[in-house]
């Protein structure tokens, strides 16, 4: 019988940018099949709902079957299980991504031995990405076309300027991720 090595890269995904879609593909040279899974907290004001980033997420990995997408609101060691997943796949950037992903590993661990967590080391032009930096560059009317792909530009362009004709302030918490 064929073993699927099916893995899982979970996130907010708020938006999902060039970095994150880096680290889906090459995943995809150790897993056979990956589920970028959409954390969706519930009543949490976010600048995209879980809907919205689905779809953004969904858009950029159209052309890659052996990518799903999915979005999630539990535990991510149990989602992991329910998929079948043997893997819990994550980017590591910066040195202080280190502490929190390597607390986060250990404490997955100790809930799912059986998973594995694999974290893969960003590539040097996505290093200063992120999605809180997106959002404030976008908020402030900036330039992210060299950060996502040209539809979610779109998208953040679209939503801060309703957010300025509601006059409200709420996208400025917004674009820090509060
Ligand atoms: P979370 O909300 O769980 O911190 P994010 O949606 O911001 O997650 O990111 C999901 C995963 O992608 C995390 O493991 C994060 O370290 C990784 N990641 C974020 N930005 C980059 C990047 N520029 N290059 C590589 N990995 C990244």
């Amino acid at each position: 019988m064929e073993i699927i090595r099916r893995a899982v890269y979970p996130g907010s995904f708020n938006p999902v940018h060039y970095g994150h879609l880096d680290i889906a593909r090459r995943a995809l040279h150790v897993f056979d099949e990956l589920v970028i899974a959409v954390y969706v907290h519930p009543g949490k004001p976010d600048l995209f709902s879980g809907e919205e980033r689905l779809d953004l997420v969904r858009r950029a990995v159209q052309d890659e079957p052996r990518i799903q997408v999915a979005s999630y609101n539990k535990l991510t060691v149990d989602y992991a299980r329910e998929l079948g997943a043997m893997a819990i796949v994550r980017g590591l950037r910066v040195f202080s991504d280190f502490e929190l992903e390597f607390r986060m590993a250990l404490a997955n661990r100790r809930l799912a031995p059986e998973i594995e967590i694999v974290n893969f080391i960003a590539a040097e032009e996505h290093l200063h990405i992120s999605s809180s930096t997106i959002r404030e560059i976008a908020s402030l009317g900036g330039d992210v076309s060299s950060m996502v792909p040209p539809y979610i530009a779109e998208a953040l362009q679209q939503r801060f300027a309703e957010l300025r004709a509601r006059g409200s302030n709420s996208s400025y918490m917004i674009s820090l991720g509060e």
